[in-house]
């Protein structure tokens, strides 16, 4: 499904609502951030909706993960804008003290962000306010695979957006295709390495920056130091949601055999509270997005063992919550993303096993250990690289708006929340005003020939 203007169009229209300074003024900015705002609340049952029809996400999750995240993230960018887009004035060095430094927040112009079909308003709406609080014209590229939600964003945009400076444009890879042929000013993508690499170098063709928010395998570390009876919830919590089709989902465990045991064992308890006997017939565990994705994960139960679920109903697109032990680092499950409900166990014998085990493969997005040893929190935190760490919890981090969330290496480059979305749709344009009075001419003089050895400072 393609919009009928062609991308030419679309970007001819924007550039020139964005030179004609339209989106500049913090007020306008402010009221576009105001009608985002009215678009949740006028429309939270019917998004609600969408979210139960393309992944079964029953509606406490849709509220908590998908409405209050963007209604927080919106009410805290219309608290501080009149401050963001205020020039900074950075500190002078003694050469300077004459002189005034500014450095003015500049919106880049026009620029292209493309979501996933996992948090399809989330992953989208966000990015999308901090570009339209920075004064950015934008175009929004929602995924084609949340059929239902894709079709809501394309109806109510128009609706609630200046349709001058902020347009839709739906479809799949072709589409898609199609519009990275034109130039942006700033593209921000969200998505799976492989299309990141086809959108990086897309960019480079114009030298385009971009912020890649990718994905990768996020590891768990656990020790016998913790209260397994949270441990299990809070990693198990992380891993099911939206049947772990979530970026930051745990993928995978590393931990003793000692470990493991009890970990099953208190994970088949939890899991029976929170889903029943036949989590399929719970309202919340949720369902694999399209036929081809169901199929991919179905893949890797037949790795390992199975030690809890490994149930599926195809014409549901449903894989019950799994766990699989006696996993090897080769195996299938263990090569790409799970990006479903299915963790496997890998056995480890110390925490230098599980370093190594990590700096192996692909830099992760996230990275969880469970432990209440500090030392060797300290020493995994020192030597490992990821996106960013939970200490005793998963996915949480990436809540805490002052903290910056994004990739490193394979799970990507740049990036956002809170503060961190404006200043990401900013160019920090600096600025010297250059005084020119006779004593700031003369302390500066030495810069003119003819040179001699005393003309040796600026
Ligand atoms: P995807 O890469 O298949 O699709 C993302 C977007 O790219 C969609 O809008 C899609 O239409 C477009 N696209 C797909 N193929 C394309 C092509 N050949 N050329 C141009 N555009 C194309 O990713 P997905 O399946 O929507 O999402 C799953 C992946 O995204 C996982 O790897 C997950 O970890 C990652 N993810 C990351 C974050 C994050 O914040 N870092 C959040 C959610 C998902």
């Amino acid at each position: 499904m393609s919009e009928t203007k062609h991308p030419k169009e679309i970007i001819s229209l924007l550039r020139n609502s964005f030179d004609s300074g339209k989106t500049k003024p913090v007020e306008y900015r402010i009221q576009q951030i105001k009608n985002l705002r009215r678009l949740y609340v006028e429309n939270q049952e019917k998004m609600i909706q969408a979210l139960a029809s393309d992944l079964h996400k029953s509606r406490q999750e849709s509220i908590v993960m998908e409405l209050q995240f963007n209604m927080y993230d919106l009410d805290n960018i219309l608290a501080n804008i009149i401050e963001w887009v205020k020039p900074e004035t950075p500190q002078k060095t003694i050469v300077n003290l004459l002189d005034k430094l500014s450095i003015y927040n500049d919106p880049y112009g026009v620029v292209l962000v493309i979501g996933a079909w996992n948090y399809p308003f989330q992953l989208l709406l966000s990015p999308v306010a901090g570009a339209i609080a920075a004064g950015n014209c934008v175009i929004l590229k929602p995924s084609e695979l949340a059929v239902a939600c894709s079709k809501l964003i394309a109806e109510l945009i128009p609706k609630y957006l200046d349709p001058d400076c902020y347009q839709i444009y739906t479809g799949g890879p072709k589409e898609t295709t199609l519009l990275l042929k034109e130039k942006f000013d700033y593209i921000f993508f969200t998505g799976s390495p492989s299309v990141g690499k086809i959108i990086h170098k897309a960019a480079a063709e114009n030298l385009t920056p971009v912020t890649l928010e990718l994905g990768g395998k996020s590891p768990v570390y656990i020790d016998n130091s913790v209260d397994l009876e949270i441990a299990v919830k809070r990693i198990l919590w992380g891993k099911f949601t939206n049947a772990g089709q979530t970026c930051v989902a745990p993928d995978y465990i590393l931990c003793s055999k000692e470990v493991e045991r009890k970990f099953v064992e208190v994970s088949d308890k939890v899991l029976k509270q929170w889903y029943g006997d036949d989590p399929s017939k719970s309202p919340d565990f949720g369902r694999i997005i399209t036929d081809a994705h169901f199929q991919r994960i179905t893949k890797f139960l037949s790795n390992g063992t199975v030690a809890i679920g490994g149930k599926t109903i195809s014409s549901e697109r449903y894989i019950s919550p799994t766990i699989l032990i006696d996993v090897n680092p080769s195996d299938l499950v263990m090569l790409d993303e799970i990006f479903g409900p299915v963790l496997p166990i890998v056995n480890i014998n110390n925490l230098y096993d599980a370093i190594n085990f990590i700096n192996k493969r692909d830099k992760p997005l996230a990275m969880y250990v469970f432990s209440r040893r500090k030392k060797d929190i300290n020493l995994l935190i020192q030597n490992t690289s990821c996106g960013g760490i939970a200490v005793n919890d998963t996915i949480m981090h990436l809540t805490v708006d002052t903290l910056p969330f994004g990739g490193v290496g394979n799970s990507g480059m740049g990036n956002y929340h809170g503060k961190y979305t404006f200043d990401t749709f900013t160019h920090k344009k600096s600025c010297l005003y250059k005084d020119m009075g006779y004593i700031g001419e003369k302390l500066g003089e030495s810069r003119y020939p003819p040179f001699n050895d005393t003309k040796i400072a600026f």
